[in-house]
């Protein structure tokens, strides 16, 4: 089978052309057809010799995922179910925002991890991507949209620092000048919290934001919603998230997903902000998306507003997140659930990838 040539970067590349006798700033040229003009095939690749075209052509493949469904919502998100060769499909999804572009992107397929109210983890997990995957979801949404990407996140599909080799490397193509060039700055990452691998990103990749998916303050409660934590309790996290800090000194988002009776308490407030206390976070209040099949219920407006009033009054720095994509089933996993498993999902008020953008 060929290399995808998504992905790579001219180092990669150098070796290829060298043994042709081809000057190394040949590939330099050829990626930028492929991230800055994101051509379809190698032929229109007018600046390089033609019988160089052919060889590329005949040992590189130019993208190899296909498209098998696109949801648009009429709050301007998008959602894309990407099949791979191997017929394994990841979801990514558009967010178009004023003159910002950000595309939420999966790192799994399926996820190991099974939170019971996520769609994602309710599937199962299938296997992680390889960095070139991953690479190719952003290159494929941007090509087929036209549009250039701004922010990046990784809040779809897969636990990211449970595939942190291919994690690394995407990101490398996406920072890099020679890959998409989108600033560090403009990169989320969220997890559910590997201590040593937070650590290990904070070292890697100290200008890239860190969202850490909380969702309780208590190990009982996180132990169900979250199953990793009884391999990993708040605790442990917690230790993690101060060196991390202590490292980057930036300010790290906890992600803390209400949903009726469950999490959303007055004392889990007051729980949360007292484990909180004196950590560089803010908290991102995000109203569930509902996951037929599941018994979680979203909390109300009112519960929420209460929630995030109790924080702020104990001097946590809190945002309300607002639902996006209501109607295309864009919290993570619930497309990809729908074509996995026969397709008797419903449409319902699910959901959403919030609006989310980082940095600046
Ligand atoms: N595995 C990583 C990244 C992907 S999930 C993580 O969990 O952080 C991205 C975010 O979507 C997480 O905060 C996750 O908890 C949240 N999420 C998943 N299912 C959801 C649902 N049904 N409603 C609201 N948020 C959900
Ligand atoms: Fe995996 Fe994140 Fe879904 Fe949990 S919320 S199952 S970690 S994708």
């Amino acid at each position: 089978m060929k290399q995808n040539i998504i992905g790579m970067l001219p180092s990669d590349l150098i070796p290829w052309l060298g043994e042709r006798g081809e000057p190394s700033y040949r590939a330099k040229q050829i990626l930028r057809w492929v991230y800055e003009r994101k051509v379809a095939s190698f032929q229109d690749m007018s600046d390089i010799p033609l019988r160089l075209r052919e060889e590329l052509a005949a040992s590189f493949s130019l993208g190899v995922t296909r498209c098998v469904e696109v949801r648009a919502s009429a709050d301007g998100s998008k959602k894309f179910l990407l099949a791979f060769p191997s017929s394994d499909t990841v979801e990514v999804v558009a967010i178009p925002h004023r003159s910002w572009y950000t595309v939420c992107l999966s790192t799994q397929v399926g996820c190991p991890v099974r939170c019971p109210f996520c769609a994602t983890g309710r599937a199962g997990f299938r296997r992680s991507l390889a960095p070139e995957e991953i690479v190719e979801e952003a290159w494929r949404v941007s090509k087929e949209e036209n549009q250039r990407i701004t922010h990046l996140v990784f809040m779809g599909m897969g636990e990211p620092l449970l595939n942190y080799e291919s994690l690394h490397r995407a990101l490398q193509v996406f920072n890099s000048p020679e890959g998409f060039n989108i600033g560090s700055r403009r990169i989320t990452v969220s997890t559910v919290g590997i201590p040593e691998k937070i650590i290990q990103l904070g070292q890697d990749w100290p200008e890239v934001n860190l969202a850490v998916s909380l969702h309780a303050p208590t190990d009982d409660l996180r132990n169900f919603l979250v199953p990793l934590n009884r391999v990993y309790p708040i605790r442990s996290l917690l230790v993690a998230l101060r060196e991390y800090l202590h490292r980057t000194r930036r300010r790290v988002t906890i992600e803390y997903t209400l949903w009726q009776d469950v999490n959303d308490k007055r004392e889990h407030a007051l729980q949360l902000s007292r484990i909180l206390r004196g950590l560089l976070v803010h908290v991102n209040l995000i109203p569930g998306n509902r996951v037929r099949g599941t018994p979680f219920v979203p909390s109300s407006r009112k519960r929420l507003e209460m929630f995030a009033a109790l924080l702020r009054e104990q001097g946590i720095p809190v945002t309300l997140r607002r639902s996006r994509g209501h109607d295309i089933q864009a919290a993570c996993g619930e497309l990809y659930r729908i074509h996995g498993l026969g397709g008797e999902i419903e449409d319902d008020h699910c959901f959403t990838k919030r609006r989310y953008t980082a940095g600046n």
